[in-house]
């Protein structure tokens, strides 16, 4: 069976135990996250919340993209969430290449790429230079990207001055999040 196969399956056995719940439209501890897309990460359980707790907002890295931010903007404006963590992790693959990598790769080939020893790696022909204009929000200090990101969000004319908002690391091997004390500086409600 493919994977197609199995989520079919898979959610018919979800669906059958999960009743019908009717959650409220609101998150009910009133707060959002922004974190990475990464496949070890599973939000809500590594922070002991449970579904209909928070919105979880994620992409490529946790950044603080326009786009993470629209959503924060919505979630707080619209949706009643009340404080905010943005949540970067050890062993991101957006530590593994750098901008200028991703853009080369891209004008290479449309292909997957790969990494060796020697870097990165593809198979060439058939590239593209729209990647050139995008900004892919690679990082390589982990504690400085979570204090660049809050700050960012801290600084957005949209975003209210009184919200929260906490900066942390999350070890994947460990399980275990920290405090990034620079982020928390950078987030200090300025009104
Ligand atoms: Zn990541």
């Amino acid at each position: 069976m493919g994977l197609l196969d199995d989520i079919a399956a898979g959610n018919a056995a979800w669906a059958a135990t999960h009743g019908n719940r009717n959650l409220p439209n609101l998150p009910a501890r009133n707060a959002a996250i922004l974190t990475c897309m990464d496949h070890r990460i599973v939000p809500l359980r590594l922070l002991g919340l449970s579904v209909g707790d928070t919105h979880v907002i994620r992409n490529a890295g946790g950044r603080a993209s326009d786009d993470a931010i629209r959503s924060l903007v919505i979630s707080y404006k619209m949706l009643g969430t009340r404080e905010w963590f943005v949540i970067h992790h050890t062993r991101c693959g957006m530590m593994t290449f750098t901008d200028e990598e991703m853009r080369a790769l891209l004008r290479s080939s449309l292909e997957p790429a790969w990494r060796d020893d020697a870097g990165w790696h593809d198979h060439g022909g058939g590239g593209s230079t729209h990647g050139d204009d995008i900004d892919w929000l690679t990082f390589a200090d982990l504690e400085q990207s979570v204090t660049d990101d809050v700050a960012r969000i801290r600084n957005h004319p949209l975003v209210p001055a009184r919200i929260p908002i906490y900066g942390f690391v999350y070890d994947i091997d460990t399980g275990k999040l920290s405090e990034v004390a620079a982020a928390m500086v950078a987030s200090r409600p300025t009104a």
